[in-house]
Order: C-alpha cells, then sequence, then structure tokens
C-alpha cells in the first residue's frame, strides 16, 4: 500500500489488492443503510480500482469506469450515482431514478440529466418527450 494516506477522501471499510487489482481482501462497514465497501480515492483518482462493493455483492465490485459505462460517461452523472449508493448495486439506483423521474435520457441528443421540475434537455434545449 502506498500514496493512500494523503487524502481527505474517504474509505468505507477496507480491502487489499494483489498485483492484478483483484480484491484479495475485502471488509465491509456499516454506512447510512447497509453493509459497503465505497473508496471515494479510489473513484476519484483510480479508474480501474476497485471503489464500490453492494451489500449483496460477495465476489464482484465496480470501479469508477464502471460507473461511466453505467453512465453514459457522463462525470456528474457517475459521480451522483456513486455518492447516493448506500448498499444497493449501481444499475439498481440507476433505473430507481428514471422511474421515480430525477433522471432522464433526452431524447434528441442522448445525454442523461437530472430531470426533477425540469422541462428541457440542459444540454440541446430540445423539450422532453420531443425527438
Ligand atoms: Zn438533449
Amino acid at each position: 500500500m502506498r500514496g493512500e494516506d494523503q487524502t481527505t477522501d474517504k474509505r468505507i471499510g477496507k480491502r487489499a489488492l494483489n498485483e492484478d487489482g483483484e480484491i484479495v481482501e475485502l471488509e465491509k462497514e456499516y454506512y447510512r443503510q447497509g453493509w459497503i465497501f465505497k473508496d471515494e480515492y479510489a473513484f476519484h483518482h483510480e479508474p480501474k480500482k476497485p471503489c464500490y462493493v453492494p451489500e449483496e455483492e460477495e465476489e464482484g465490485f465496480y470501479t469508477r469506469e464502471d460507473f461511466l459505462a453505467l453512465c453514459n460517461g457522463q462525470e456528474d452523472i457517475a459521480e451522483m450515482i456513486f455518492d447516493e449508493v448506500d448498499w444497493q448495486h449501481p444499475e439498481t439506483y440507476f433505473d430507481e431514478q428514471f422511474r421515480c423521474g430525477e433522471l432522464d435520457l433526452c431524447g434528441s441528443c442522448g445525454k442523461i440529466f437530472m430531470s426533477y421540475g425540469v422541462d428541457r434537455c440542459p444540454y440541446c434545449g430540445a423539450g422532453r418527450g420531443e425527438e
């Protein structure tokens, strides 16, 4: 382990990686709603390293790249999802945001945007529901 002390980024739980970047040891910690691993430093600085493990996940993990892939490569959305997940899988949380109207996908430019109380896509100005 090196270079992990000079940061204010929070880490919930602990992990040890082998040379290939795979998790060899994982300790989850209780955070808001569940037992998870979450590493803000990895999310911000180490895109290929594990930054999140949901409560019910035993084997796998998520990296910043996974969050970005889920969110169409949009950093602001990926950041929001990363901040909010506290037990569930990011895909589940992401889908929920669409269902409850917090996020929408613009039919015109294809970008995801925060849609609560918003009439138009903030990126291209298309009205919601317009193609
Ligand atoms: Zn748009």
